[in-house]
């Protein structure tokens, strides 16, 4: 097979595809119909970069672990290479929500034992003093944890092997069809963009437009970021969460949010999201929010592409048209395949953290080689799994 694939969609997702197969000598067709990368749900100013434990170390907790570690190895590398890549290894302080939140949190240390230099549990006083303003409860420290600007690692992701991706930006594809083993991605006039062996669908929830992977579950959570001015050093110089997040001052602007929405496609932004951003911001840093008024902000709204079962969509797509919804249930490993289709996607409100991992396993899947995570995760993240009878019914009932 040559070693050529389309991929659709220039986010977080896309990007890291790329970036993953070009690092393997194959030769990139990136389509965006935006003007630049990163300019959907990955063009906001900033977003937290952490993993998130649980008591049970559940799918999603172990998914996040590994996702972050190989995010973190992947922006140093990036970093390194000299590329434009703009983050900060602040630090993260999640604060508990309650006071049973902060048990269990507790819990999840006890049970684990993580090194410190990964999580630790820290008090109130300790917590006031990381975030440089005094917070009303304790909570997790991360302290490799800290915030990315999306946008420049898509641009990292792409410059870093330039001279295998040629970019097509300002189009949007209308129409996918196989014909003759290549893939085509045609525009709404019916003119071909590009022709491969693989297309890979890394364009959210606009994924499901074509008719080959309408049957993900693939959804759209509109969310919206409120930009506060701020002086730089001024604290917070950490991220803080707290059923919400601020950021540290970056270009005379933090980010506090976000709002949370699905099916909720207005472009605008909203004063009264503004208004429960900064609500969130009170929850977090009490008083901090004090002067601001909410009709004075500015901000941004994305919309995240988001899967029922809350984790990402990552390999080849199931060939749904021949898969009889009423037969017994077959293992992932025999569900028929489109030949060359591939989806990265669902990435939700975690793409940072996952991105630079689902590029490799997704590299890996089309490529064959050893994949980057534990088989039952690479299971979990199977857009196959969506078809496996009583799943599917379940499914459906969601969207
Ligand atoms: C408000 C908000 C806050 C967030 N905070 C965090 C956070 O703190 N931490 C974290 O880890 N994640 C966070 N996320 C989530 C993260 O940003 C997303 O998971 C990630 O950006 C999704 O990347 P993507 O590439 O799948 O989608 P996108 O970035 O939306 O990329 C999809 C691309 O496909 C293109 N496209 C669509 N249809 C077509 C077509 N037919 N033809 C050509 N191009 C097409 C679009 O133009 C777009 O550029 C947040 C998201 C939002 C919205």
């Amino acid at each position: 097979m040559r070693c050529h694939a389309i991929v659709i969609g220039a986010g977080l997702a896309g990007s890291s595809a790329a970036e993953r197969l070009a690092a393997r000598g194959w030769t990139i067709d990136l389509i965006d119909a935006a003007q630049a990368p990163g300019q959907g749900a990955s063009g906001n100013l900033a977003g937290v970069l952490r993993p998130l434990p649980s008591v049970d170390d559940n799918r999603l907790a172990r998914l996040t672990r590994a996702g972050f570690a190989y995010a973190c190895e992947h922006l140093r590398a990036l970093t390194a290479a000299g590329l434009p890549l703009r983050w900060g290894q602040t630090g993260v302080l999640h604060l508990a929500r309650d006071d049973q939140h902060a048990a269990t949190q507790q819990r999840v240390i006890e049970l684990q034992q993580p090194p410190g230099s990964d999580l630790r549990w820290v008090d109130r006083d300790e917590a006031s003093q990381l975030a440089g303003w005094p917070v009303a409860i304790g909570g997790w420290w991360f302290p490799r944890g800290g915030w990315v600007d999306p946008a420049s690692l898509c641009r990292a992701n792409l410059a870093r092997h330039a001279m295998a991706v040629r970019t097509h930006y300002g189009c949007a594809v209308a129409h996918i069809e196989r014909q003759a083993d290549l893939w085509h991605a045609c525009d709404r006039a019916g003119q071909q963009i590009a022709e491969a062996p693989v297309l890979i669908l890394a364009n959210a929830a606009a994924a499901r437009c074509f008719a080959p992977a309408a049957h993900l579950p693939l959804r759209a959570a509109r969310g919206q970021v409120s930009h506060l001015p701020a002086a730089s050093a001024s604290p917070p110089t950490i991220v803080v969460c707290r059923l919400g997040y601020v950021t540290p001052a970056i270009d005379g602007l933090r980010c506090v949010g976000a709002t949370f929405a699905i099916d909720d496609d207005e472009a605008a932004q909203r004063v009264a999201d503004h208004a429960e951003n900064l609500a969130k911001l009170d929850f977090i840093l009490p008083g901090f929010a004090r002067d601001l008024s909410p009709a004075e902000l500015n901000g941004r709204v994305g919309c995240r592409p988001l899967s029922p079962d809350r984790l990402p969509m990552i390999g080849a797509i199931a060939d749904a048209a021949i898969i009889d919804p009423d037969r017994p249930r077959r293992p992932l490993a025999e569900m028929p395949r489109l030949p060359g289709l591939y989806v990265i996607n669902g990435f939700g409100a975690r793409g940072i953290v996952w991105s630079a991992l689902a590029g490799e396993l997704l590299a890996g899947l089309i490529t064959g080689a050893p994949l980057a995570l534990a088989d039952d995760l690479v299971g979990a993240v199977d857009p196959g799994r969506f078809l496996l009878r009583g799943r599917n019914r379940r499914v459906r009932s969601h969207s």
